[in-house]
């Protein structure tokens, strides 16, 4: 079954999550239901590149995987737009596997998938309100408790931060999720530049000003902050 690929890229470090740090591969899927406001991928949504995606089979985007990254890879992270729309990436989950390949997901959880059991590192990414989307906590109830009842392997949380609603709904996930590991990671608001040196200068001061008001809270005791690293090592730049 083909599925909707805007990049494959790598092998690179994961700049996010429970996984930072991490050597992987990108798959990059198009399309999502959502419309954050600070989107830093709206190319895979918006339009704006929709003659750039391709229809491909599994087979195809590992070979493409093998083509970028040879033998120097063992972890391939799924990344969007949402690849949770995606019912039919359960082949490649499995195809991956059977290469001795670990999967990555990151999704928003405004959908289950039956797959989503199967990944080794599963992040859930509620958007928070500065992204100006509701999040439906029916489905993210469902998607936890299936989670931790059925997965193979780890699923965290993980919030990105832009202001004091943004931690509010923060600290009240991790009241609603308290044995779910939670990760906060500061929101880059400069998404246009090209200016890294600033662009630097301004998130670093972001992250300084986040772990402050972390170690403020009576709540948020159990919890990790981290940078986007990728943004602090590349700024904006696509594919890295
Ligand atoms: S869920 Fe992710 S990809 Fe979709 S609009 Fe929001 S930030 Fe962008």
């Amino acid at each position: 079954m083909k599925l909707p690929v805007l990049e494959i890229f790598g092998p690179t470090i994961q700049g996010e999550g429970m996984v930072i740090g991490r050597k992987t591969m990108f798959v990059r899927t198009a399309g999502c239901d959502y419309s954050c406001s600070w989107c830093d991928s709206k190319f895979t949504w918006d339009g704006s590149e929709k003659n750039a995606i391709q229809m491909m089979e599994p087979k195809e985007i590992m070979d493409v995987l093998s083509e970028k990254g040879g033998d120097h890879f063992g972890h391939v992270t799924l990344s969007g737009g949402n690849p949770g729309l995606l019912r039919q990436i359960d082949e490649l989950v499995d195809l991956l596997h059977d290469h001795q390949i670990k999967v990555a997901l990151e999704t928003q959880g405004s959908r289950w998938q039956d797959w989503f059991t199967k990944i080794d590192d599963l992040t859930l990414s509620p958007k928070p309100p500065s992204s100006g989307m509701k999040t439906n906590f029916d489905t993210l109830d469902f998607i936890i408790e299936s989670l931790q009842q059925t997965q193979a392997g780890d699923f965290s949380l993980k919030i990105v931060i832009f202001d004091q609603d943004d931690l509010r709904y923060a600290t009240e996930l991790h009241q609603r999720y308290p044995a779910v590991t939670l990760y906060l990671q500061v929101g880059n608001d400069e998404t246009e530049t090209d200016n890294n040196e600033n662009l630097l200068d301004h998130l670093l001061g972001k992250y300084e000003l986040l772990i402050d008001q972390v170690m403020e809270s009576n709540v948020l005791k159990d919890v990790r902050v981290l940078p986007q690293l990728h943004t602090y090592l590349w700024g904006n730049k696509r594919g890295v």
